[in-house]
């Protein structure tokens, strides 16, 4: 029964992970490719769950992929927990129409029922594995009469269902990244389609699926490229019209090696726990692979929706590398709006810093903006605006503070405490003035006051900073550096 899947044209993708735990770095670039796609041709991104495989189970996987998916800001249209036209989107609710389909199979003869034990086929896998070949099943159950089958099946002798890949044809598609591809059926093991659990392999599910939810294009990683000439084999013998297919590169190691957790995060959670912004790692993974052909790199989602194309998508592996990661960050960090920061400072700040007003912050953020990568780091970086500091930098006390330092910070200290404007301006006409009359360069004033102030050899603008902090503050800091490092230098 040809079913013509063309006849819709609609553009529908999906993203259909395995709920293993937590949402891959790599599955968040497959996620996004088919979201951004999906977006740019007004079509439908739907999600799967792909939980055949009852050995690998998670509690609560599922829910934490969701999470992950919509911190990163990419909302599918069908799936878990959303109305569609083609639900069930959770495989393991789906078992009786895999089933259906695996016997339409074996109807046709493009399938027989496998009776050999799991011991038999380890064994034959290990002798297999000896001769350094591949692993290919050795049939001995196709041959089997019908007759016997029908006992074993009444007897109740458990099998598998595989799917009969005839021998030496080549299988062709064209894959939208890399072009036309041919792959030799020698090779191709007779799948297990159904397993002796009842619960289908992701190839039986998968396709059956895909079709069944009328997705026009298969977008996912490339590790799923040997896979496709088993797809294209069933589609042939459902009859039905193949998806258009696109495996997008490997992700690498800088060292080339497959990206593995040996050498870094791999989860998205972990990304945000160490404060990295949805916007700069969906903008960092988008360019694992695709690239807007010109040099931009700083991409925000509507950018990125204009701009993605499958066309662009390279076959070579994409190297993830960190330190553009952190860069990205910094970029995304750095343009967002004072309120947005303000909200994550004061969730950091001891009682949400109810002592500090939304403008004093918004002041703090004005000058640290230029100096954070993490948002943590409002308050790493700038604890001195929200506290006096209790310690001094030692090597900046080794560098800065001279013999005379506390001298000529209480020359200041008295001429700040009448001085009618505390502003950054006026502040630094007063540093002028005295350093002229002390005859020492401002850069000797300057320092050891930053050093009393915020216990830091450096930091933002020290006028500004002065001023922010203003008159009382400055002065009370000031008094006690003098205080612990008088006859320090
Ligand atoms: N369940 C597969 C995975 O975990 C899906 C592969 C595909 O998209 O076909 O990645």
């Amino acid at each position: 029964m040809p079913e013509d899947r063309l006849s819709n044209p609609e553009v529908r993708v999906r993203f259909a992970p395995s709920p293993t735990g937590y949402l891959h770095v790599g599955g968040l670039r497959t996620a996004l490719y088919n979201c951004l796609f999906a977006r740019k041709h007004h079509g439908v991104f739907i999600l799967r769950i792909e939980d055949t495989d009852r050995t690998r189970l998670v509690e609560g996987a599922v829910e934490n992929l969701i999470q992950s998916l919509r911190w990163a800001g990419l909302d599918y249209d069908e799936g878990p927990g959303k109305d569609g036209p083609y639900g069930p989107y959770v495989q393991s609710q789906r078992l009786a129409i895999y089933r259906e389909r695996a016997d339409y199979l074996l109807q046709t003869d493009h399938a027989y029922r496998c009776f050999c034990t799991s011991e038999r086929l380890e064994a034959m896998r290990k002798s297999i594995e000896k001769s350094k070949q591949s692993f290919k099943y050795d049939r001995t159950c196709l041959g089997l009469p019908e007759s016997e089958v029908v006992k074993k099946v009444q007897d109740g002798v458990p099998y598998t269902i595989r799917m009969r890949v005839p021998d030496h044809t080549t299988v062709a598609f064209c894959d939208l990244v890399r072009q036309d591809v041919e792959i030799n059926t020698a090779n191709i093991d007779d799948q297990i389609l159904i397993k002796s659990d009842g619960y289908p392999t992701y190839h039986m599910a998968n396709v059956v699926d895909d079709h069944l939810m009328q997705i026009s294009h298969v977008i996912r990683g490339e590790e799923w490229l040997s896979s496709t000439p088993k797809h294209v084999l069933l589609y042939r013998y459902f009859g039905w019209q193949p998806p258009a297919f696109a495996h997008l590169p490997l992700l690498l190691n800088p060292d080339r090696s497959k990206l593995s957790k040996r050498q870094g995060d791999v989860a998205v959670e972990d990304y945000r726990a160490k404060g990295y912004l949805s916007e700069a790692l969906v903008n960092f993974v988008a360019l694992l692979g695709w690239n807007p052909g010109d040099d931009r790199e700083i991409f925000d989602r509507s950018g990125l929706v204009q701009e993605f194309s499958i066309e662009r998508v390279n076959k070579a592996g994409a190297i993830f590398n960190l330190e553009k990661l952190n860069w990205l960050n910094e970029q995304h960090l750095r343009a967002k709006p004072s309120g947005e920061l303000r909200e994550w400072l004061r969730e950091m700040l001891p009682d949400s810093g109810a002592a500090f007003s939304d403008d004093y912050l918004d002041h703090a953020i004005r000058l640290l903006r230029e100096r954070i990568s993490f948002p943590q780091d409002l308050l790493r970086l700038g604890s001195y605006f929200f506290q006096d500091p209790t310690t001094y930098d030692p090597e900046g006390i080794r560098k800065r503070w001279k013999e005379d330092s506390a001298a000529w910070l209480a020359t200041l200290v008295s001429k700040m405490e009448t001085v009618e404007a505390f502003t950054s301006e006026g502040l630094e006409v007063i540093y002028k003035e005295i350093a002229s009359s002390l005859g020492v360069s401002n850069s000797e004033l300057i320092h050891p006051t930053r050093l009393a102030i915020s216990g830091l050899a450096g930091g933002p603008g020290l006028f500004e900073l002065m001023e922010v902090l203003g008159r009382d503050t400055v002065i009370r800091r000031i008094r006690r550096a003098l205080a612990v490092l008088s006859g320090v230098g």
